[in-house]
């Protein structure tokens, strides 16, 4: 295929490869064998731990009932005991921090008993607190270098795990990471605060409707999450893939998704053996990862666990994340999680499947069938609807970086206009609300009973979209537009915050009405949903997201449709949303304003980065290539002339036409990137979208013009054709 020794060499290893993984053997060790056997789970700790320790800690677990720090000791011994009978010499707090990583510090936990041995020593204090030298975390000025220090504080409520490596394990503990004033460094923190947030006001409105037994209204997550496969040996011909994680250049293969063909398809074999691989993996640390396929994009897949509660599932997601990255390695391959890695194919994302529930009740966004179940479920839906109609910047800018801008709206993604599909039944019922009476419902058997109540629903939302980013899917909506890349706590933060400012509102309306008179609440709730709706309603939207005619249909209905991460990151500072996150305790005005700061930070700087490179793959790469092909086509003429022919020297020209084009652009680029002291990062972030962003593009093309006339066995860099489809 190419001629090029890089590339052929890449390309024999490819098709040469061989596993050197001992193959596993699922019958020997079958997965329920295997499943959480590296989690120092309930069911360890109610063997290990004394009666009264186990019950005091279920209690902060389950119950959010406040940590009885009497308990470290115990646990602390425990959890020693478990981690060394598995082999393992050391331990760390787990904290993720605003980079949307995982971060770790290991410390042994050998002591010596200064007898000249040692002794495996794990101090109470160390399970409780943390102080790792974390002065190069983002802080966003929240914790000047002076006073570096930073807390992790153990997460009673998510496990403590081993990692196996061939040489050894560790034992992880779950934390969560703060300033010493207190103020939140990381994801997990506010994401603590907003599910406390959320069962307060959700317990709240249950209580409305004679549904609040005491259970903790919790959050839960399901996150599909897409990646692509490159074979490592491309990988590492790719310095933009290796650096940046996307392809800075690359022509379009001739062959796309057009067929959609890879879609579900058979999946290859060296991939299923890695999947296999990540699921045991997976299963080990407790992962309930459930399905795997083929995604729409050539080398691209999908793998979805089991929901679970948000904080579980989102420590869970991270781990996925990492272990997608490391088993890769093991099968020759790279995992690519950014948003976009290729041009014109689609890209990843992370779905969130989104729902509250309570134990007894389950998901609350389940319509049920009796009418009193329905009431309380339209006015919860109602209350999300408000929600997202009223935080739906706040929805956009969680989501905003500078890899997920690539993605949002580039028709393979929900656009970046927020709004709410419902499906036509329900939106048929919420429209009969909104109109002051519900006749009845467009299926036959969801007749109206009566006045103040409302019918049963249809069980199954009916119809099915794939374009809206925030969809109702039966018993819980999906939020599409996270990235796959990203952490899903952001956008937990916020949903969970919003959902309970909604509730109250809702709750606040509704007894206004009833002043406590129960015979009232279905007259109310009506009442409040048709408030709702003819406020909020316009967000309800159950067409094609992808379309020409929903960016003008949305305008005229006053939606915002924030392209870029610049347009919509400073909205996290703004004054209802500093409002509402302070008001459910959940973020400061401060950790808001270092959040803002940090996300800028870390979009200028992803530009930045990519900017350089693709002055140096143009420069050190691309152009040489170039130069040498012009050379052999300008010899070539030469030599013909010398021979008495006449030359066609169209490709030459073209070829030196593109090439000074190549150069020029570049170096358009180049200028651009000097100008610094910029007023704001917010200023900084709008130049690199407007400026710097076009002016990449501008090399890009020229150069990926140039890869459809340079020599192949001349073009250094591994193609599109290539990383796609050789697998
Ligand atoms: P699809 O691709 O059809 O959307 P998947 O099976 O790939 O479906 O993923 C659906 C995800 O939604 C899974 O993670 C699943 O556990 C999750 N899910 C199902 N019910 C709920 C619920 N009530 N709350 C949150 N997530 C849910
Ligand atoms: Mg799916």
């Amino acid at each position: 295929m190419s001629g090029y020794q890089t590339r052929q060499t890449a390309i024999a290893a490819v098709t040469n490869y061989k596993p050197t993984n001992q193959p596993l053997n699922f019958a020997e060790t079958s997965p329920a064998q295997i499943f959480g056997s590296n989690v120092f789970n309930d069911k360890v700790m109610k063997a290990m731990l004394p009666k009264d320790v186990y019950k005091s800690l279920m209690k902060t677990k389950n119950a959010g009932e406040k940590l009885d720090p009497a308990i470290a000791g115990p646990v602390a011994a425990a959890m020693k005991e478990w981690a060394l009978s598995k082999g393992a010499t050391h331990y760390t707090h787990v904290f993720y921090p605003l980079t949307g990583l995982t971060a770790e510090k290991h410390d042994g936990f050998l002591t010596p008993d200064g007898e000249g041995g040692a002794i495996a020593e794990f101090d109470p204090k160390l399970l409780i607190q943390g102080e790792p030298d974390a002065s190069s975390f983002p802080s966003g000025g929240l914790r000047a270098t002076f006073e570096a220090r930073g807390y992790t504080a153990w997460d009673v409520t998510n496990p403590a795990y081993i990692i196996e490596n061939p040489n050894g394990t560790f034992l992880c503990i779950p934390t969560a990471f703060v300033s010493w004033k207190g103020h939140a460094l990381d994801k997990k923190t506010p994401l603590l605060r907003a599910n406390q947030a959320i069962n307060k006001a959700g317990r709240r409105f249950l209580g409305l409707f004679g549904n609040d037994i005491g259970e903790m209204v919790v959050s839960n997550a399901g996150p599909e999450q897409e990646y692509f496969l490159v074979d490592r040996n491309f990988y590492f011909a790719r310095p933009d893939l290796m650096v940046c994680g996307r392809t800075l250049f690359g022509a379009k293969p001739s062959k796309g998704q057009e067929l959609d063909d890879h879609y579900f398809g058979a999946i290859p074999r060296r991939v299923l053996s890695f999947m296999l691989e990540v699921e045991r993996e997976l299963y080990k640390l407790g992962v309930p990862v459930k399905t795997r396929h083929n995604e729409v994009a050539p080398g691209q897949f999908e793998i979805a666990p089991i929901y679970e509660q948000s904080n579980l599932a989102t420590d869970h997601n991270q781990i996925l994340m990492t272990t997608l990255k490391s088993v890769s390695k093991r099968y020759g391959m790279a995992c690519l999680l950014h948003e976009k890695p290729f041009a014109g194919i689609n890209g990843s994302g992370k779905h969130l499947n989104y729902s509250l529930s309570t134990p007894s009740q389950g998901s609350l966004f389940n319509p049920g069938d009796t009418p009193h179940e329905n009431m309380q479920f339209l006015t919860i839906t109602a209350a999300t609807i408000r929600a997202v109609e009223k935080y739906g910047k706040l929805l956009r800018a969680v989501v905003a970086t500078a890899s997920n801008d690539h993605r949002l709206g580039a028709n393979e993604a929900p656009p970046a206009i927020m709004s709410v599909f419902l499906g036509e039944q329900l939106t048929d019922i919420f429209e009969q609300i909104e109109k002051g009476s519900l006749k009845g419902c467009k299926t036959k058997d969801c007749l109206t009973v009566g006045v103040d109540t409302l019918p049963p629903l249809p069980m199954d939302a009916g119809d099915r979209n794939r374009t809206s980013p925030f969809a109702f899917t039966g018993n819980r909506f999906e939020f599409r537009a996270v990235g796959s890349n990203q952490s899903i706590a952001g956008a937990q933060v916020a949903l969970n915050t919003m959902l309970a400012e909604s509730l109250d509102f809702v709750c606040d309306e509704i007894e206004k009405i009833t002043k406590g008179d129960a015979s009232k609440l279905g007259a109310a709730c009506q009442k409040v949903i048709q408030a709702i709706m003819k406020k909020h309603g316009h967000i309800i939207f159950n067409g094609d997201g992808y379309s020409e005619e929903w960016q003008k249909e949305a305008k005229r209905r006053g939606l915002p449709n924030m392209k870029t991460a610049a347009d919509c990151l400073p909205v996290i500072g703004d004054a209802d949303v500093v409002e509402m996150f302070g008001k459910y305790g959940v973020l400061s005005p401060e950790e808001l304003h270092s959040r803002v700061e940090i996300y800028h930070e870390q979009y200028n700087q992803a530009i930045k980065t990519e900017a350089l490179l693709v002055c140096k793959i143009a420069r050190t790469i691309i152009l040489p290539a170039a130069i040498r092909y012009q050379g052999e086509l300008a010899s070539t003429a030469a030599s013909m002339k010398a021979a008495g022919i006449e030359p066609t020297t169209s490709i030459l020209q073209d070829v030196t036409t593109k090439l000074r084009k190549l150069q020029a652009n570049t170096e358009d680029l180049e200028k651009l990137m000097e100008k610094k002291n910029f007023k704001s990062v917010e200023d900084e972030a709008v130049y690199k979208t407007k400026k710097i962003l076009p002016a990449m593009l501008a090399v890009r093309e020229v150069a990926d013009a140039l890869e459809g006339v340079v020599a192949d066995d001349l073009w250094p860099l591994p193609s599109y054709q290539e990383m796609l489809f050789i697998k």
